[in-house]
């Protein structure tokens, strides 16, 4: 008997690996450092804002996420009417695959890239090319080598998750200028507010004078409303009423939007842990290198730790010995890195007891 089909890619994709639920050792408390959040919640006016939202659940959104549109032009000198916002930054990777690519194109990729592009990719049918990196970090020439006719986009994640990497802003602009003009550049921004590296932006510049560039940015990490799923993306007027066509017509709801907007005003609040985490990052990567360990000079809000392969000092091993103490890494087998693990940067107490850790793990205690 014949039977409905999937479209051609989508059994080629990976089923997605959920993440453990870690069983510590009793009495221990548990820290999760393994999927980027912030330890600080978001802004105490986004939570106000959201439970305010509580009160009217019966009315619909408004389609375009205006106000929270108009915030973020606010925020970064924006033209709100080339914004459009999605439920996670996600939704708008999804929505650009979608749109641009099919059977038969091409995207290209790095390395130890987002796990969401080679999805997004083979979702629509078009083959996921991967191109090597170096010292885990993109290679600009690789990715231009690697196009083809059939290349429609490149999606590159800057800085980068899980390396934490990054490529200086003269860097992609070199990318662009090498890829041919109708191959749409995506430039995935998720980790952007916790850089300070005078080399570095956002590429604002590069989508306000081309025609086939857009940046991405979402509310999940800095702002910390990741639950909400609000991310967002700033194109050119022609991909921003491309991709409108095709969204639900009402894809964020009202309380992640208000949220999203009082989240974006506290600047305050953003500056802390800003702070907070370039502070532990540095330490973090001292210690950990004292301990012996390589650490990927990072500029995100997470560092990527390697691990010798000798026996009783694997970074399986590690990631067992620090889930028994409470302390959740990221194991990243699935991104090619079996001996790495990614740990998020967390509070004093949780990076100190991680060092802790790996100091006791590294002594055979
Ligand atoms: C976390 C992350 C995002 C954000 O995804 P959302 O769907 O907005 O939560 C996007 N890109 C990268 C590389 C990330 O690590």
């Amino acid at each position: 008997m014949s039977r409905p089909v999937p479209n051609p890619g989508i059994l080629d994709i990976a089923p997605y690996t959920p993440g453990k639920s870690p069983v510590p050792e009793p009495g221990r408390k548990v820290f999760k450092l393994s999927a980027n959040e912030t330890p600080f919640g978001p802004s105490p006016k986004a939570i106000a804002a959201y439970k305010q939202a509580a009160g009217h659940l019966e009315d619909y959104p408004e389609g375009t996420s205006r106000v929270l549109r108009e915030a973020i032009g606010r925020a970064y000198g924006l033209d709100a009417d080339r914004i459009i916002c999605g439920a996670g930054s996600d939704e708008i990777l999804n929505l650009l695959a979608h749109t641009y690519l099919a059977q038969g194109d091409e995207a290209i990729s790095t390395a130890h890239g987002f796990l969401v592009y080679p999805i997004a990719t083979m979702a629509n049918g078009a083959r996921n090319v991967v191109v090597a990196e170096a010292n885990f970090t993109a290679d600009v020439d690789a990715i231009i080598k690697a196009v083809t006719p059939k290349t429609k986009l490149v999606w590159l994640a800057n800085p980068n998750n899980p390396t934490g990497t990054y490529i200086p802003f003269d860097e992609v602009k070199r990318l662009r200028a090498g890829l041919p003009s109708h191959v749409l550049l995506v430039l995935d921004a998720a980790y952007a507010d916790y850089v300070s590296r005078n080399d570095y932006e956002l590429g604002i510049e590069l989508v306000a004078t081309t025609e086939n560039t857009v940046v991405t940015h979402t509310f999940s990490k800095i702002h910390g409303l990741a639950a909400l799923r609000v991310g967002w993306m700033f194109g050119p007027a022609h991909i921003i009423d491309a991709c409108n066509r095709i969204r639900g017509p009402f894809n964020v709801t009202t309380p992640a939007m208000l949220a999203a907007v009082a989240a974006i005003e506290d600047t305050a609040h953003v500056q802390m842990s800003r702070t907070h985490t370039e502070q532990w990052r540095n330490w973090l990567t001292d210690e950990i290198g004292k301990l012996g360990l390589k650490v990927t000079p990072s500029v995100a809000n997470f560092v990527l730790i390697h691990f010798p392969t000798d026996k009783g000092k694997t970074a399986e091993e590690a990631d067992a010995y620090l889930t028994r103490r409470g302390l959740v890494l990221r194991a990243l087998k699935n991104y090619q890195l079996p001996h790495s693990l990614r740990m998020t940067i967390g509070t004093e107490e949780a990076n100190r007891l991680v060092v802790e850790g790996l100091r006791d793990f590294l002594a055979g205690k």
